[in-house]
């Protein structure tokens, strides 16, 4: 069994806590290994190597940085299957959707390859007569991140290429489920030649989280999780005086009009419903199908396809499905299942039953199907975070869009339609942040920013894109004259402009 510690100034460093949790193989069930869990103190010496690193670091110059991350690219360019076997290792998602994580990671890095772009500033000339305006960019300092487990690589990928190539200093917190995958992020940065301190791993819970959110020398906090933890992150980096971002959960909704092309949203829903398991922020959890007619037809193809599906270690190519993170939170995604009937629903799938043959002990759970639900039940009002899909019927559009924007959050949300007027209103009407036409899961590509509203984010920044930069740094603004000596004089008047 793996014993997993921290990463620091480039060399790996054993957890000195004697605190340990487990690391789990999903698809067998057995114990793959134990993940240190950082005391404060160890936060503290993670924090304090970012730093160090941070005083030569914030100077590099825009060529050296960005030299590194290109650098940087090209290994998780040819090492994407080694991470993307890691991933699956401990998370249990299937290998192909592993690699998709680790592409769309690298869109980030990407972006960061380009960031003297981002960076070059606003100048106006001549503002006032001799007088000339600057507005820069500055790095904060050292900043923190903390990520979920449903993206071990991914979400780490959203925030320190960006943060680091604006030119600050980084403190990871992974998910302690799957810490694996950072780590090796965490080492090819350091193989591409990032000086000591610049990216640094602190493996932990929340000791370790909460200490990062006090930390004196920690300037910013990204966080990604779910939304209770999301609203105390805010709270807490909030006290202490911190810029924080904290992206939440969600339950996504898709919205399909009696006009859809039906077998092209089924596939769509199928596809985000149970891909990863459900383990997505932007899976689809709820259909409202807009007509009985449109709800009849839309669930009968949603259930062939979905009792097609093929689930098993996520290692093997032939599944298109993998076990869920935990043996705990698999029971609690069947309890969804067991009980929506008692509540009303009809559950057209019941995955609960499901055993893999030869991996009886890992955390599978088949896919399931639950129509006619409303949102009174447990099924609708939760985020599940597993799968299974909740079909809610709806008269009309109108109905269906209040429905959308009564939920809590506001992450993501789809319509599948052909007609495009109504496309367009619930593009401005919808209360999410990041909208799908015909399109279920619409994470913005790298350039432009992820994030959603409500209670699926708290702070003012979305991740990534320009969002991304703008977090990661500080304005200022530097007004320029150089005054001829003999043309000074003493004006007690506020500066104004001639
Ligand atoms: P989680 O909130 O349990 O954990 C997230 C991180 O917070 C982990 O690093 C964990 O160690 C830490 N943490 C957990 N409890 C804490 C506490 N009480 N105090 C301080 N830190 C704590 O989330 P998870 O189960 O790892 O991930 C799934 C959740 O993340 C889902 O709700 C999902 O919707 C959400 N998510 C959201 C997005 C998004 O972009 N909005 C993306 C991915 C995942």
């Amino acid at each position: 069994m793996k014993t997993i510690g921290h990463f620091i100034d480039n060399k790996p460093v054993p957890g000195a806590s004697g605190r340990f949790g487990p690391v789990w193989d999903p698809a067998t069930g057995e114990q793959a290994g134990r993940v240190a869990l950082a005391s404060a103190a160890e936060v503290d010496a993670a924090v304090a190597a970012a730093v160090a690193a941070h005083r030569s670091w914030g100077g590099y110059s825009l060529a050296r940085r960005t030299a590194l991350l290109f650098r940087y690219r090209e290994l998780l360019v040819a090492r994407r299957d080694e991470l993307a076997a890691l991933i699956t290792a401990e998370h249990g998602k299937v290998h192909g959707d592993a690699l998709g994580e680790v592409a769309r990671g690298l869109e980030i890095v990407e972006l960061a390859c380009g960031i003297t772009e981002k960076l070059k500033g606003e100048l106006s000339t001549q503002v006032s007569t001799g007088v000339d305006v600057a507005s820069i960019r500055q790095p904060l300092g050292v900043v923190a991140g903390i990520t979920p487990f449903n993206f071990p690589a991914m979400v780490p990928l959203w925030m320190f290429p960006v943060a680091i190539a604006c030119g600050n200093t980084f403190v990871l917190k992974p998910s302690e489920k799957d810490p694996s995958a950072a780590l090796l992020l965490a080492e090819l940065a350091a193989e591409a030649g990032f000086p000591e301190g610049v990216l640094n791993v602190v493996n932990g819970d929340r000791e370790a989280v909460e200490r990062l959110l006090a930390h004196p020398d920690v300037a910013a906090v990204s966080f990604v999780g779910s939304t209770p933890v999301a609203r105390a992150i805010h709270r807490g980096a909030v006290e202490h005086g911190k810029r924080v971002q904290a992206l939440g959960g969600a339950k996504n909704h898709m919205l399909v009009l009696p006009d859809a092309d039906l077998d092209v949203a089924a596939d769509a829903a199928v596809s985000a419903a149970y891909g990863s398991a459900g383990e997505r922020c932007m899976a689809v959890s709820v259909v409202v199908a807009v007509g009985e007619e449109t709800g009849d037809a839309l669930v009968a193809r949603i259930a062939e396809r979905a009792r097609a599906l093929v689930i098993g270690p996520g290692d093997d190519p032939a599944s298109e499905m993998g076990p869920l993170i935990t043996a705990e939170h698999r029971e609690k995604v069947a309890s969804y299942v067991r009980g929506a009937a008692a509540q009303g629903a009809e559950v057209v799938v019941d995955g609960t039953g499901l055993t893999v043959p030869g991996h009886e002990a890992g955390f599978f759970l088949g896919v399931s199907l639950l129509d006619r639900v409303s949102r009174e039940m447990d099924a609708y009002r939760d985020e599940i975070f597993g799968p299974v899909l909740c079909v809610v019927r709806a008269g009309d559009y109108e109905e269906a869009i209040a429905l959308i924007n009564s939920s809590p959050w506001g992450n993501g949300s789809a319509i599948f339609t052909r007609d495009g007027g109504t496309a367009r209103r619930f593009q401005l009407e919808v209360e999410a942040g990041m909208v799908g036409v015909n399109v279920p899961i619409p994470v913005p590509v790298g350039y432009h920013s992820f994030g959603g509203w409500k209670e699926s984010l708290f702070g003012d920044h979305h991740v990534y894109g320009e969002d991304g930069v703008r977090f990661y740094t500080r304005g200022k603004v530097v007004t320029t004259r150089w005054p001829e000596p003999a043309e000074s004089a003493v004006n007690l008047g506020f500066p104004n402009h001639t």
